[in-house]
């Protein structure tokens, strides 16, 4: 069951969780005990593919759902859109450091993994919660997510999906991606403007009560898929259940023997599924939390304050560039034992000031587990550069920030426990960043989007994913571009057909 970090007490099976996306209260939905796992379980994985790995693993969470049910979920989440040779799969890069990739599925990021799942525990949830209506997920996107809803979503029984991007502010891939997007249930929109009116505009219509009646007259509710649905956040979990298992397979590490895992982190929701992996009994020894320069979780790692007032600084890894990291609302619930005022106070004080400050007793319990690091543009490029040229292996802009903060842990503590990088694209998908870092601004100078992508494939000998060769031959589909007060009535349009 499941319940709220700032305490409103009815506990609520997961499907209600997941169909709710967030608690009455504001809060986000925490399970009310987080499961144990021994080493037999942990053993048993090892002889597992992924599909097995995750439905075992979900069990364990979701116990509203059946077994049956939870293989069906999975596999069309897993089975045929993500790259043959492993969903995700472990590799070792330098002596002690292992790379796992997450972004082997069909927008060659991490945000596949959840939103490949979600659909599927999303509509599994309508039938089991008795809901009449179909759900329209609104999504505004910066780029990743809402490619990674679209594909999650397209052609999903009782969902449609409205996805606005700002007209200039995603990249000539990121775009073609979206607007070349298949599936019966599937809209995009160009916004005339930057990500936060596209944000401001979805904010606005879910507010919008004249709005959510005409469509509830249609039988249609609207819903998001942001990363704090708990069914976003389960899926996660899989993978460091299954790098854990692929490294005992191998022989790189016993059963029972502790690792590091090391994330890119923006949201907090992939390190926090690490948290309730190693809460769960995974032998994880400490999770290092990876940031660009919008540093606001290295800081508060290290000090205990929250404080989102500063500058906010775009950067090569812009799936990171966040200054709200929601996530973390979950980890300061469980890191105080469910003190539901606690945490309420705080979440005050980042809606009124911007900031917060936790006690003393807490700041030790996280720092127990978490180790924090952050790295700039230049720093990143020269991991790229120098990772590729000792070890042959090429880091996109998010993983090189994980790398150079696991080389800032062990410099700084001398811990030589392994060390999963977790991998959160693929360098494709940022491919003129990491061209110019191998190669030289000189480099991109005359090329179009694919000629970088054929270039980094020459440069390096690894294959463009077909997902992204593919683009090139695909016929654009959605043309439509609205101004951002037009964005309900653009919605209402879309939805009424
Ligand atoms: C979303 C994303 C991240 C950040 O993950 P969080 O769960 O938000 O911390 C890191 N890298 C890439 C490529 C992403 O798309």
């Amino acid at each position: 069951m499941y319940i709220s970090t700032r305490g409103w007490a009815e506990a609520s099976p997961a499907a209600v969780a997941i169909k709710m996306g967030m608690a009455p209260d504001g809060g986000l939905f925490v399970p009310v005990a987080v499961p144990a796992v021994d080493a037999a379980f942990l053993h048993s994985l090892t002889s597992l593919d992924y599909e097995q790995r995750a439905v075992k693993i979900l069990a364990l969470f979701l116990t509203d759902y059946s077994v049956p049910e939870l293989q069906d979920c999975v596999h069309a989440a897993y089975g045929g859109t993500f790259d043959p040779a492993g969903v995700a799969p472990v590799r070792q890069v330098a002596r002690g450091t292992f790379v796992l990739e997450l972004w082997h599925g069909p927008t060659c990021a991490f945000k596949d993994m959840a939103l490949q799942l979600l659909p599927q525990l999303l509509l599994q949830a309508l039938e089991k919660t008795n809901e009449a209506a179909d759900i329209a997920i609104l999504v505004a996107t910066s780029g990743d997510t809402g490619k990674a809803a679209l594909e999650g979503f397209k052609d999903v029984d009782r969902t449609r999906i409205v996805v606005f991007y700002p007209e200039e502010g995603v990249s000539q891939i990121q775009r073609l991606q979206m607007v070349t997007q298949e599936g019966g249930n599937v809209a995009v929109a160009a916004v005339r403007g930057n990500f936060d009116d596209a944000q401001t505009g979805v904010k606005r219509i879910f507010n919008d009560q004249e709005l959510s009646q005409r469509l509830a007259a249609i039988g249609v509710r609207l819903s998001s898929a942001n990363s704090i649905n708990w069914g976003r956040l389960v899926p996660q979990i899989v993978y460091y259940f299954s790098a854990y298992a692929d490294l005992v397979r191998s022989g790189a590490i016993r059963t029972g023997q502790k690792v590091n895992f090391v994330v890119p982190t923006g949201n907090f929701g992939n390190i926090l599924a690490g948290y309730y992996a190693k809460r769960m009994g995974l032998p994880v020894n400490r999770l290092i939390c990876a940031s660009n320069h919008n540093n606001v979780l290295t800081d508060f790692i290290r000090t205990g304050e929250y404080n989102r007032n500063r500058p906010f600084h775009k950067t090569i890894s812009p799936s990171m560039d966040i200054l709200i990291s929601s996530n973390l609302e979950r980890l300061l619930y469980h890191s105080t034992q469910g003190d539901v005022k606690r945490v309420s106070a705080w979440m005050n004080g980042l809606n009124q000031q911007g900031s917060y400050r936790v006690d003393e007793e807490c700041l030790q319990t996280i720092r127990n587990t978490f180790w924090a690091d952050w790295t700039d543009d230049p720093s990143a490029q020269s991991v790229i550069q120098q990772v590729w040229r000792d070890h042959n292996y090429v880091l996109d802009p998010h993983t090189a920030v994980a790398w150079q903060a696991a080389a800032g842990y062990q410099a700084a503590t001398g811990d030589d426990t392994v060390n999963i990088i977790v991998s959160t694209a693929s360098p494709f998908k940022f491919g003129d960043s990491v061209l110019a870092a191998l190669a030289g601004n000189e480099s991109l100078a005359g090329k179009d989007e694919f000629q970088l992508l054929q270039e980094l494939s020459r440069l390096t000998g690894w294959a463009i994913p077909p997902a992204l060769a593919g683009l090139a031959r695909k016929p654009v589909k959605h043309q439509r571009v609205c101004e951002k007060a037009d964005m309900p009535e653009c919605v209402r349009h879309i939805l009424s057909k």
